[in-house]
């Protein structure tokens, strides 16, 4: 999707200038991916949801396509779909983001240490 420049707002394809910043819109650096066909690898592992949609969005911020993958099998009252992990889900981000991905989420938790 275009984004702005500016604001990193993303929008709908045949938009062309950002409604806030009125600055002309950006193609997206990153290729739209189904999960699937994606070289997804896990950065990341996150205790519960609240964790995993923070650092989702966190990376997000960045640019970073996310896919927030949940170990747990909601149908089956929060029972763990993965036996051998103890996390709640992982997240993954395309092969070729795992650096920029490792950094943004560890510059993310130093900046909370600081507050
Ligand atoms: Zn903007």
């Amino acid at each position: 999707m275009p984004f702005c420049p500016q604001c990193k707002t993303e929008f709908e394809q045949d938009i062309t200038e950002c409604i806030e910043c009125e600055e002309e819109l950006l193609p997206s650096l990153i290729p739209a991916q189904v999960p699937e066909a994606a070289d997804w690898q896990v950065v990341e592992s996150v205790p519960n949801d609240v964790a995993g949609y923070i650092l989702k969005s966190v990376l997000e911020d960045e640019g970073i396509q996310v896919y927030l993958r949940c170990n747990e099998i909601p149908a089956y009252g929060g029972i763990k779909g993965n036996p051998g992990k103890s996390e709640w889900g992982d997240i993954l981000v395309p092969g070729f983001s795992v650096q920029f991905a490792r950094e943004t989420i560890k510059s993310y938790f130093d900046s909370l240490k600081e507050e």
